[in-house]
């Protein structure tokens, strides 16, 4: 049987339709549900896949590393180099241009803004010290990579976002003013949308020509080794298409192992081209003496190389794909032909994107939280938090159990279903 799409229902109808959804709304209210959608966090399953790490360095390990350092102590500001490889075969570069860093790779990306707002790139005057910075972001996007624009005063520029990555005519054309200085990206399985940017994107980038000397593409490979299937989408490497195009000095390329051993007590890395790692070596060495090596020997020790990257990401995959799979069930078993959402099916990243009804996401993140259900903010995803339709809502599976998410998303689904014809009806 054909399901009624809400828009064509008459008045009457959507009256009725509003009673029966209001009654299992307050059953549900009733239940006194406490859940968390809110992040993209591992599971507690997950993070027990890392556990063994933590018994491979004792006092009686191997400290020295390979350059002949003692682990325990500073230096190596660089990292280790077996993780320099490790990233370097992860994130598409060489091992020379990879630093490996701390616990987190944001900490990394607000570094390099930092470091660009007081001391600039390409010898021009730090960001600080120009009349004008704007930042484009691609949205939906990630919240924190917005916030640390907005929190060092520059203007953020929403550029839509297409499944083939952000719409670039509209990039190519932003980038002629002098004031735009760079572009948050998630190229693989973005954060919301699980969009992995095509070929041609990718070449796009390579290809810019930005009026400012300046301007850096913040490549955030957060979700490079993240597949849910058996058919791993692939990411052209930007950096072999920039070295095709002499554009080397474009790109910073972020990632970390937060999602594959612990987030908070992983290790991040970025990498760049000669002339831009000279500006970053500069500021790391004032800010530190030298990473925590024990932890990078750590990770060395559990993940020594790509194929037992692989088998890990297989055993979080086998945790988190049948939530992802709860959560399209839903989707399609409640919402599918009705005409008040449309939803991505990602094939990897931590995400699924839900677009309800314009006007509508703040009221279904409100009516799930009176019912005890936390989403992340609706507007999150937009710069300055504010989404102009009001419409996107970023789902987050992989924390909850599977039963408490297959209950949330009961709810969730109930929740999009009143708020779109509470506003039907207005
Ligand atoms: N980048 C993206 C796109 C993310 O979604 C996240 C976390 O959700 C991070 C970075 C955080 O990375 P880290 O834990 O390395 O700081």
């Amino acid at each position: 049987m054909r399901k009624l799409n809400y828009c064509e229902m008459s008045e009457e109808q959507l009256k009725l339709k509003k009673a029966d959804l209001e009654e299992r709304y307050a059953a549900f209210k009733a239940r006194g549900l406490k859940l968390n959608m809110a992040r993209g966090k591992p599971s507690t399953k997950q993070l027990e896949l890392s556990m063994p790490m933590l018994d491979l360095l004792n006092s009686s390990s191997q400290l020295v590393s390979s350059t002949g350092d003692d682990c325990r102590n500073y230096g190596v500001a660089d990292g280790l180099p077996e993780l320099r490889e490790l990233f370097a075969q992860m994130m598409g570069l060489e091992a020379g241009n990879i630093i490996v860093g701390g616990n987190s790779s944001l900490n990394m990306m607000f570094d390099t803004i930092s470091c660009a707002m007081t001391h600039g790139f390409s010898d021009c005057k730090p960001w600080g010290r120009q009349n004008c910075v704007k930042f484009l972001c691609p949205a939906p996007g990630y919240d924190r990579h917005f916030a640390i624009s907005e929190y060092f005063g520059m203007e953020l520029i929403a550029v839509p976002m297409t499944p083939e990555g952000p719409d670039m005519d509209l990039v190519e054309e932003y980038v002629k003013d002098p004031c735009v200085k760079g572009i948050w990206c998630v190229p693989k399985y973005s954060n919301p949308q699980g969009y992995t940017y095509s070929d041609e994107t990718v070449r796009r980038f390579a290809a810019l020509k930005p009026a400012a000397a300046d301007f850096r593409i913040f490549w955030d490979n957060a979700y490079c080794v993240h597949d849910l299937t058996d058919c791993p989408e692939s990411l052209l490497s930007l950096w072999e298409e920039c070295r095709k195009n002499g554009s080397e000095d474009l790109p910073i390329f972020f990632a970390s192992s937060s999602k594959i051993t612990f987030p908070g007590a992983g290790v991040a890395a970025m990498g760049a081209s000669e002339a831009n790692l000279k500006e970053l070596r500069r500021h790391y060495s004032f800010q530190t003496i030298g990473p925590d090596k024990l932890n990078q020997l750590r990770h060395i020790y559990f993940l020594p190389n790509m194929e037992r990257v692989k088998e890990q990401m297989a055993h979080h995959r086998a945790i988190i794909a049948p939530k992802f799979e709860a959560v399209i069930r839903w989707l399609k078993k409640e919402l599918g032909g009705k005409g008040i959402a449309a939803w991505t099916e990602p094939n990897g990243g931590y995400f699924v994107s839900v677009d309800v009804l314009e006007g509508c996401a703040k009221r279904v993140v409100e009516l799930c939280k009176e019912a005890g259900v936390v989403l992340t903010g609706a507007g999150a995803t937009y710069p300055y938090g504010k989404d102009p339709q009001d419409s996107n809502i970023r789902v987050a599976p992989t924390y909850p159990p599977i039963e408490e998410l297959e209950l949330a998303m009961e709810l969730f689904c109930l929740s999009v279903e009143l708020a779109a014809v509470e506003k039907l009806l207005q």
